[in-house]
């Protein structure tokens, strides 16, 4: 379907779907098997400009905004969710200090950032506080011109390779949700170390570790805007963000359908090749249905977001959850299609179908993001 989009549009997409051709596809077995950090791609994308398409021109990004990041996301999800991850997650750990953060923060990080030349993580969740972030344990104490924090962070993304960690720490237990900040951390300050990396399911490009602060001193002037706003900023970068990992799906769903498509052509069985059966067909229109239904409302949504609307957190959660469970259903429905062979790791279907279960856990499980439709649409149909 055409999407109208605008000629820096198209070449956003043409410029992704280049890397994810030359560089992605042809790595993305070998660096899924190996667990190895995409370091040189992460490279090749900072070379072609967009680490900043979110970030505003006058910090040396590209001014684009939520749209932008998801035409670029779809292009390298389609090509490998672990390595889009590595890069998805560097925004997300740049927007707390894009949102909330002082002239300052941001002209010291921002050109950095855009030009890929350090990558960003976001220190969220902790062992007892996943979905309920207001859980979290980690302190940060002002001592004379320094912010100490001691805790431990669970599962970063980027954790051990990025520079640029955007934290969130209590500062005031007494005041409940208004009672925790947002820090910058950056690899080399005293008391900052990590934890081993985990092993996981799938998305083994991209790593994951624990942040550990112990008597981790940073400058007072790391505060990400104002003391006691660190939930306001970290709901307002997941809003931002969360249909980046939508479009993950999208791209995923897109592979999944073209690897399907192409095998059910060249598949022969009682002497046809299998496409020609209509079972099988009806399994690839289910996927192409549902596949372009979530490409239409992740594109609604980013746009719609672009325009910084008051109500972005609903419509953020429903392509979430529309598009992030169309991977996991598509990318099974692939594997069915090439049945034994998809079970096999020589062809890319088990490991669509590996990297699409993380879609539906991290940036918020879709229970959670259900939680803030279902709270949204009480809200509303309560003012009417
Ligand atoms: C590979 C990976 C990368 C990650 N990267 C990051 C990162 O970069 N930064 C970061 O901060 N975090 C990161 N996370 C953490 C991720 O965001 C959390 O795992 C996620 O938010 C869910 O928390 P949990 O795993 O503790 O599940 P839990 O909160 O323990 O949930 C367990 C189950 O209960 C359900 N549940 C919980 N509460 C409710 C409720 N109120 N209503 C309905 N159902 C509910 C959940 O949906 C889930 O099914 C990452 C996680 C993984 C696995």
């Amino acid at each position: 379907m055409d999407y109208f989009l605008t000629e820096e549009q198209q070449m956003i997409v043409d410029v992704a779907r280049q890397i994810t051709e030359e560089m992605i596809i042809p790595q993305r077995a070998e660096l899924d098997e190996k667990e190895e950090f995409p370091a040189e791609i992460l490279k090749a994308i900072a070379k072609a400009d967009l680490f900043g398409l979110y970030i505003p021109e006058e910090y040396g990004g590209f001014g684009g905004g939520c749209f932008e990041m998801v035409l670029a996301l779809e292009q390298f999800g389609r090509g490998c969710v672990g390595i889009a991850t590595s890069f998805a997650a560097s925004a997300l750990g740049a927007y707390p200090i894009l949102i909330s953060g002082s002239d300052e923060l941001k002209r010291k990080y921002m050109p950095v950032i855009a030009r890929g030349e350090k990558w960003a993580a976001f220190g969220l969740t902790e062992a007892n506080a996943g979905s309920d972030a207001s859980g979290i344990q980690t302190t940060a104490v002002l001592d004379g011109d320094e912010w100490v924090l001691n805790g431990t962070k669970q599962w970063i993304t980027n954790g051990g390779d990025a520079q640029i960690y955007s934290v969130i720490a209590i500062t005031d237990r007494s005041k409940g949700p208004r009672g925790a900040s947002m820090f910058v951390v950056e690899d080399t300050d005293p008391g900052f170390s990590y934890g081993a990396k985990e092993k996981k399911l799938g998305i083994r490009a991209s790593s994951t570790r624990e942040l550990i602060f112990k008597d981790c001193r940073i400058p007072k002037e790391r505060l990400i805007g104002r003391q006691g706003t660190g939930f306001f900023t970290v709901m307002k970068t997941l809003d931002l963000s969360r249909p980046g990992i939508a479009s993950l799906g999208v791209g995923l769903g897109q592979a999944a359908l073209d690897e399907a498509v192409n095998y059910a052509k060249q598949r022969v069985q009682f002497g046809k090749p299998v496409i020609s059966f209509q079972a099988v067909q009806h399994i690839l229109a289910d996927m192409a249905i549902q596949l372009e239904a979530s490409r239409s409302l992740v594109y609604a949504t980013a746009r719609y977001i672009n325009t910084e609307p008051k109500d972005m957190a609903k419509y953020s959660s429903m392509c979430k959850v529309m598009a992030t469970d169309m991977a996991m259903k598509v990318s099974t429905d692939a594997v069915q299609v090439l049945a034994g062979y998809g079970y096999m790791r020589e062809y890319p279907v088990e490991k669509m179908m590996r990297d699409a279960k993380i879609l539906q856990i991290y940036e918020g499980t879709n229970q959670i993001q259900r939680n803030v439709i279902g709270q949204a649409l009480n809200k509303e149909y309560s003012r009417n």
